[in-house]
């Protein structure tokens, strides 16, 4: 009996293997027609300045809705992306519909802060990562001023030297550079020190359940006081309460993020936060 069960087990467990895996190659051809299919668009979440409450920008989030697989989110996708090698057009794809955006509300003369597109490791390391924003800009007329780009702390993991000389051109031209999800990635604050940036985003793991865990709380502040003591603005992630909201502005924050200001929206649903 007790082999029989085990036997159902190991039959069961493989045939939940073999459907991820189904799953797996379905999601992946799926991503490979999804820009000439239409699949992608983009969402935007305010980013507020704690204090006065302004928006300060908006961070454009990828959205990819398949007709048979159904909306599927950026966690799961991206790193399928990563893994076969398309992460690079999508990402330009994005770059270049959030430029189109930021330029377009310009025109409308709307303002908007800064508007910030997620870079992907792979990006950075391509040698026309730089001439390729540049290109970015020049044809939506965005101007390098309303565009952040934001790297994690992974992308230093390769050739971190090259990863510097792109950030240092782009910085340069006049873009905002940020680090996303700091602290959850690998870099030390080695790599902290020489890279050009101009804020931190502390992760939304350490703002759950401020200001009640005291540990969330501890890394929360000293994020802060690091950040600040190295000129770097801080932002938030994941703000859900006005008890968070409160603290970290009381910490001496610079901005903040999250559901409790809005959840990313469609362009438009966007009214109330552009000037
Ligand atoms: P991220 O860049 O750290 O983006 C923040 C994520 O937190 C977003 O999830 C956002 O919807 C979610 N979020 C915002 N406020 C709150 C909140 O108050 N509570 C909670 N629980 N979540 C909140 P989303 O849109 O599902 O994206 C997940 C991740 O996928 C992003 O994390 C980013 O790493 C990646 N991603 C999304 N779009 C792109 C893209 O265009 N390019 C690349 N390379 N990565 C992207
Ligand atoms: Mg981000
Ligand atoms: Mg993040
Ligand atoms: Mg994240």
């Amino acid at each position: 009996r007790a082999k029989a069960n085990g036997r159902n087990n190991y039959a069961f467990y493989t045939q939940s293997l073999t459907l991820a895996s189904v799953e797996h190659l379905k999601l992946q051809s799926a991503l490979h027609d999804a820009i000439s299919k239409d699949a992608f668009y983009l969402v935007y979440q305010p980013k507020l300045a704690l204090g006065t409450g302004q928006c300060v920008g908006f961070e454009a989030l990828l959205r990819w809705e398949d007709p048979q697989l159904g909306l599927i989110s950026p966690a799961v996708f991206i790193p399928v992306a990563e893994n076969i090698g398309l992460i690079n057009e999508i990402g330009l794809w994005v770059l270049k519909q959030a430029a189109a955006q930021g330029a377009s509300w310009l025109a409308e003369g709307k303002t908007f802060g800064r508007i910030s597109v997620n870079v992907a490791g792979p990006q950075l390391q391509q040698k026309q990562f730089f001439t390729q924003v540049k290109q970015v800009l020049d044809e939506t007329g965005l101007p390098p001023e309303y565009l952040e780009l934001e790297v994690t702390e992974s992308c230093m993991m390769s050739d971190p030297l090259a990863v510097i000389e792109v950030l240092k051109q782009l910085g340069e031209l006049g873009v905002e550079l940020s680090v996303d999800d700091f602290g959850t990635g690998y870099s030390s604050l080695n790599y902290l020190k020489r890279l050009p940036i101009h804020k931190l985003k502390i992760d939304q793991s350490f703002i759950r359940d401020i200001p009640r865990d005291g540990n969330n709380t501890a890394i929360a502040k000293a994020v802060i006081a690091l950040g600040h003591a190295l000129n770097l603005c801080i932002i938030a992630e994941g703000v859900e309460t006005p008890q968070q909201a409160a603290f970290l502005e009381a910490a001496g924050c610079d901005q903040a993020q999250g559901y409790l200001y809005s959840k990313p929206r469609v362009v438009d649903e966007l009214d109330e936060f552009l000037g």
